[in-house]
């Protein structure tokens, strides 16, 4: 366990100051120690895995760190004569590496997680998806760690699958450690016609650039981006924090932004829907630290 850790570079945002103490876990048993131990220590606990859903405060923050990076196994076997293939993975797989074994393996499914950067337990938890296709009825069982720092599985049938919200209890689990997936076999062509239906959707999104997705939930039947857009959010900026010309659902780092520059232009674009549409917009992302309310 590391002390005063740097969280800078675990986001995709590139913010953030330092936490009290930093581990990251090899093994299901070594992230019940780690639980553990921050509930001996009566610290706060924040899980981190890319680092692509979270907006993290500047300075010191007063939560003790778990990253989830070297929870990395992935073991597939194949059942049913080839039919459907089993996958289980470790929390802190990218879900890119899934993709891309679904798709080598030629098993359909996991498609929609083309251009998430995310780890398989940080999709999980805010169960990742595009164009209403999830996780749902593809995570067969998942294993955990409790608040008392404790191991448990969780079954299918406990899993609560909702739009962009947490399908596990979170009041009973602190970690996910890893998640059994099963995919179908499908032939390639179809597998690659998905991910090019996928990718077309991710046309406007600014890649290459230091974001976090997006930002807000979309509000039922409307799309928190049009609504941004044509409320006039696109390139208005707080200090290096800029909303994005290609997709107004983006809030990108342009250069030296502080966490405290996003967190006040993510509610500047709140307040400017709630007053033009009186619409109020709903978060999608994730907060570790305090922020200042202007
Ligand atoms: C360019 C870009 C495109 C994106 N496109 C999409 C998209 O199409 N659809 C979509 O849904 N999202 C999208 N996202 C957002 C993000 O990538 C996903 O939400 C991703 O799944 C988050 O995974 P992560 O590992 O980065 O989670 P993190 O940001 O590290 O964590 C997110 C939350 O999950 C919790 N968490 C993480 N791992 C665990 C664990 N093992 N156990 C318990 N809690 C955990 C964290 O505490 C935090 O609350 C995009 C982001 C970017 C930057």
């Amino acid at each position: 366990m590391l002390r005063d850790f740097p969280l800078r570079d675990l986001n995709t945002w590139g913010v953030g100051g330092t936490c009290i103490s930093y581990d990251s876990p090899r093994t299901a048993l070594e992230a019940e120690e780690s639980v553990a131990e921050v509930i001996r220590n009566e610290e706060k606990l924040f899980i981190i895995g890319a680092g692509s859903n979270v907006l993290i405060s500047d300075g010191h923050i007063n939560a003790a760190v778990i990253h989830t990076e070297r929870l990395d196994s992935v073991q597939p076997s194949r059942e049913e004569f080839d039919k459907i293939i089993r996958i289980e993975a470790g929390a802190g797989v990218p879900v890119r590496k899934l993709l891309e074994l679904s798709v080598n393996e030629g098993y359909e499914g996991l498609e929609f997680l083309t251009g998430i950067p995310g780890t398989l337990g940080g999709a999980l938890w805010g169960n990742a998806g595009a164009a209403g296709h999830g996780f749902n009825g593809l995570i067969k069982e998942a294993d955990a760690v409790d608040w008392n720092g404790r191991s448990f599985k969780i079954g299918e049938e406990s899993f609560k699958w909702g739009y962009r919200t947490c399908p596990v209890d979170k009041s009973t689990v602190a970690l996910i450690t890893s998640c059994v997936i099963y995919l179908n076999s499908a032939p390639k062509e179809v597998i690659f016609s998905n991910i090019k239906k996928f990718a077309s959707l991710k046309k406007d999104q600014p890649l290459g650039k230091k974001t976090s997705g997006c930002v807000f939930k979309n509000p039922p039947g409307m799309s928190a981006g049009r609504l941004l857009d044509e409320c006039g959010c696109k390139g208005i900026s707080v200090g290096g924090a800029v909303v994005s010309n290609s997709h107004a659902n983006f809030i990108e780092n342009v250069g030296d932004a502080s966490s405290q520059d996003i967190y006040e232009l993510c509610e500047l674009c709140r307040e400017i829907v709630l007053k033009l549409c009186g619409v109020e917009l709903e978060y999608e992302i994730n907060f570790l630290g305090t922020f200042k309310k202007n």
